[in-house]
């Protein structure tokens, strides 16, 4: 063997990359993250009224969850609680981030793609960021190597005149962007998911060659919609219908893109969403099923997700696991797919051991829902306890309204107080229990407070001993590379 092969032998050995038997090597891993979709928006979930073949396959051949949940019904902070595997209030985001707003996610916290790329993972993130604009916060400065997409929501434009949300005209126009640099201003939407699969199936090609971790962050269905011309109309379902399909085609095309480069079966693809449907958009909204209420609550209708995961090889095909779960989870559990470390300050826990059959999952663990820093809700095994608060409702006794084409409704403020369900039993949380079952109520308030101590409740008043405080940029803000 002569020297010089040697020498690449033992660097490919150091480096933890060499691929020559993939199979065995580190997996690739791929999240794919919807905005504001809802439970029963795929047709394993129920759909009838459209197809999503290529989301399903992810769950018919590796796993479905049934009871998969997000800590918080919000875009920003829930996607905090995605790359950080900890609880909002822990990652120092309790609510969403407004477009110039000079707070994000800190330095300190320790996202996937850092933790993917200190283990020599290639890095790539495609779509919405939403953990803070400001150039210091962008993906790019939280261990993504690239990035192209929107650093927030779509509607965060002047030109979104069909939004509940009041400040709209003051807005900059929508930039996308790639890395740090403003490459267009107010993109043509309908192509947004077009060219995000594009770029996505890019980065695969890119480093097929290599270990990577590649976090697509779909703008859609976040209204405003939008939809490719092939997509607009194809469903028969409405605009709605047509932006799920497509997002369904693009997981389509990154299958076989995979099975194409011979990755197929080294590569771990995740798809879930950040939060419930946006029932005031009424027929632009997601669905839900029969839960309660959606995005913006802390309902069924607000927090539970759709979720699947599959992973060749490294799980039982073909599961529908139906134990309580939550987004935090996935960090540990595609980190140790991949062999990596787990930090210790995560609250969610590797799944791997259960999903293959060797181990059992916690049905007990306490998991909490938050609404801009406040605990409203959790749950414990079938019983789902909310403590006393006001929310928006969608539910006309409450004033709510749904819109329509694009144009919304209205909200109702309505209130609740101590309130339990048996989601077994009544998963549309409408049978309070808790006069039938003080002892429960009394176990789960203990949680509560734990939660309140450790993590921090706004509704209390309460700052957690484990939390970190939001980071700010003492600053004005800069004028971006490429705005005009
Ligand atoms: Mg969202």
């Amino acid at each position: 063997m002569n020297r010089s092969l040697i020498v690449l032998l033992l660097a490919g050995l150091l480096s933890g990359c060499a691929r020559t038997n993939r199979v065995d090597g580190p997996p690739n891993v791929i999240i794919i993250f919807a905005d504001d979709m809802g439970w029963s928006d795929l047709s394993s979930y129920g759909q009838k009224a459209w197809d999503t073949p290529a989301l399903d396959r992810l769950g018919a051949e590796g796993v479905r969850f049934t009871d998969f949940y997000v800590p918080t019904p919000a875009c920003s902070p829930s996607r905090a609680a995605l790359l950080t595997g900890r609880y909002p209030l822990k990652a120092g985001i309790r609510d969403v981030l407004s477009p110039r707003s000079l707070r994000g996610l800190p330095e300190a916290e320790q996202t996937a793609a850092e933790l993917f790329r200190h283990a020599g993972y290639r890095t790539g993130m495609v779509g919405k960021w939403h953990l803070g604009s400001h150039p210091d916060f962008l993906p790019t400065n939280h261990g993504f190597e690239t990035w192209f997409g929107l650093p927030y929501s779509n509607d965060y434009s002047p030109r979104s005149i069909n939004n509940p949300r009041p400040h709209a005209a003051g807005w900059m126009e929508l930039p996308l962007m790639r890395d740090t640099t403003v490459v267009e201003r107010e993109p043509d939407q309908r192509l947004l998911t077009e060219r995000y699969t594009e770029e996505a199936l890019r980065f695969i090609r890119t480093h097929q060659e290599e270990p990577f971790f590649l976090y697509l962050a779909h703008s859609m269905p976040h209204t405003p919609l939008w939809v490719s011309d092939p997509f607009l109309g194809a469903s028969g379902a409405g605009l709605y219908g047509d932006v799920i399909e497509e997002i369904d085609a693009s997981t389509g095309r990154i299958l076989a893109e995979l099975e194409a480069l011979g990755l197929d079966d080294d590569t771990i693809i995740v798809f879930t969403s950040d939060n419930g449907p946006w029932l005031v958009m009424g027929d632009h909204g997601g669905t839900k099923a029969d839960f309660r209420e959606g995005k913006a609550t802390t309902f069924e209708g607000g927090v539970r997700m759709p979720a699947v995961i599959r992973a060749p090889g490294r799980i039982v095909a073909g599961q529908v696991v139906g134990e309580p779960v939550i987004s935090m989870d996935i960090l540990p559990t595609v980190l140790d797919f991949a062999g990596i470390g787990l930090p210790s300050n995560l609250d969610g826990v590797p799944l791997n051991g259960a999903l293959a059959g060797k181990a059992d999952l916690d049905a007990n663990r306490p998991l909490f829902f938050y609404r801009s820093g406040q605990l409203r809700s959790m749950r414990k095994g079938k019983w789902k306890l909310h403590v006393p608060h006001t929310y928006t409702s969608i539910l006309p006794e409450w004033g709510g309204r749904p819109g329509s084409g694009g144009h919304p409704g209205e909200y109702g403020n309505a209130t609740i107080g101590i309130a339990l369900y048996d989601l077994q039993a009544d998963p549309a949380e409408s049978i309070d229990l808790a006069a039938a079952y003080p002892e429960v109520v009394e176990d789960l308030l203990r949680d509560i407070e734990d939660a309140r101590a450790r993590i921090g409740d706004e509704l209390t008043g309460r700052v957690g001993s484990e939390a970190t405080p939001p980071q700010f940029i003492q600053a004005v803000w800069p004028t971006l590379e490429g705005d005009q």
